[in-house]
């Protein structure tokens, strides 16, 4: 009996010092960062921006829905801010206008801390935020840095119950916003490691690459495939006769036509200055001449807008097809396309031309009805 009360009383003075409610807050708390580090590590195995924006909203789900939640990314090397609006965390078309960004970032590079609004609108004039900004109903701000500095800003608006966040759940988002950012850091300096900054096409090592492991598949496992590489007609004088820029401009409308003519699955890679690269999955010479057509008159067919003028131009193609057997390499192949291309410069360029081992074809003998 006195055993007994003993342990009650000592119960109660643990229950009134709060210790007992400061052990269940550090069971809740440990419960959260063990499931932080999962959600970590599965956000650190994602490689595209898109899918790491998509679990971070199925994991928000677990814990409240905000009204509103905006992810706002400069990438390092893009010129654009790129918004991700959520709205009840499904996708909208909204977006927070861009002098915010400016101005959040001048605080978060001061202080780079998660800030609430609240607390932030103490610090500031009284009109610093208009009403295209207070309707999102912003309540916690969090900033995105990385390696270079500040790339981005989470804008988080109230919960869609009203009730308030609390400081378990301020938490959470702050560790999950600072993986995020790394995570998506990550995945931008892959893309740009793999990519050419003036068109957004794939780079030379990276078609390398590619076209090293579609040889090796198909040495292996057997099947066909094909190089196309495009070269830009007299292209110095388009150059001389409009202007370096409309130069630049002709090169990114040529890498959109590329993209549109070709499939998700073919690789499109500038390989330097006007050169380009297809690697088509899947096709013998007939397809692979075809589709070298196709892009031909796609580009003959282009105007290049530039002020005051509408700008054509024309490319030579030289085609190299791959099969099992051919004891071809990333070298081989890429100076047999480039003979190809030659030939089609040679004899009097805006053409197509295969190389075959001793022969080189033209298109026009391997034209299909569709193309005569
Ligand atoms: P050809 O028909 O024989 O290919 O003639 P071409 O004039 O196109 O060939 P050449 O190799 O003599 O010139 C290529 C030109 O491409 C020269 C260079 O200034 C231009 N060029 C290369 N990269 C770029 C670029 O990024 N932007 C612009 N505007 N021009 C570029
Ligand atoms: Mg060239
Ligand atoms: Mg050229």
């Amino acid at each position: 009996m006195d055993g007994q009360s003993t342990v009650l009383e000592q119960f109660n003075l643990l229950k009134k010092s709060g210790a007992l409610d400061d052990l269940s807050f550090l069971r809740r708390e440990n419960r959260e960062l063990d499931r932080l580090i999962t959600d970590a590590s599965v956000l650190m195995s994602l490689t595209s921006v898109d899918e790491m924006l998509e679990f971070v909203l199925s994991r928000l789900l677990d814990h409240f829905i905000p009204q509103f939640l905006a992810f706002m990314i400069h990438p390092p090397r893009g010129e654009r801010l790129q918004q991700y609006c959520y709205r009840n965390l499904k996708l909208s078309d909204e977006e927070i206008p861009t002098r915010y960004y400016s101005l959040l970032k001048k605080r978060f590079d001061e202080h780079p801390y998660a800030i609430s609004f609240g607390e932030l609108e103490c610090t500031l004039p009284s009109d610093t935020f208009g009403a295209d900004f207070r309707e999102f109903l912003p309540e916690l701000l969090y900033p995105m840095r990385g390696i270079g500095g500040l790339y981005g800003i989470v804008v988080l608006g109230s919960k869609i119950l009203g009730d308030s966040y609390t400081e378990l759940e301020r938490v959470y988002l702050d560790r999950m916003t600072r993986f995020l950012a790394i995570g998506i850091q990550n995945g931008l300096h892959h893309e740009s490691s793999i990519t050419d900054p003036k068109t957004g096409l794939f780079n030379h090592d990276y078609f390398a690459r590619r076209l090293e492991d579609e040889l090796a598949r198909i040495s292996r496992h057997g099947g066909k495939a094909g190089v196309l590489m495009l070269d830009v007609d007299h292209f110095k004088r388009f150059n001389d006769t409009h202007g370096h820029l409309a130069g630049d401009e002709a090169l990114s409308s040529l890498a959109s036509m590329l993209k549109h003519v070709t499939r998700s699955e073919d690789t499109v890679s500038r390989f330097g200055g006007e050169e380009f690269c297809v690697l088509v999955m899947e096709c013998d010479e007939r397809l692979l001449m075809e589709i070298a057509e196709r892009i031909r008159r796609g580009a003959e067919a282009m105007t290049v807008s530039w002020p005051g003028e509408s700008l054509t131009l024309t490319i030579s193609i030289g085609a190299r097809s791959i099969q099992a057997g051919d004891h071809a390499n990333v070298k081989s192949v890429l100076e047999e396309v480039d003979r190809a291309l030659y030939a089609s410069k040679a004899t009097g360029r805006n053409r197509s031309t295969l190389f075959r081992p001793g022969l080189l074809w033209r298109a026009s003998t391997l034209r299909s009805p569709v193309n005569s």
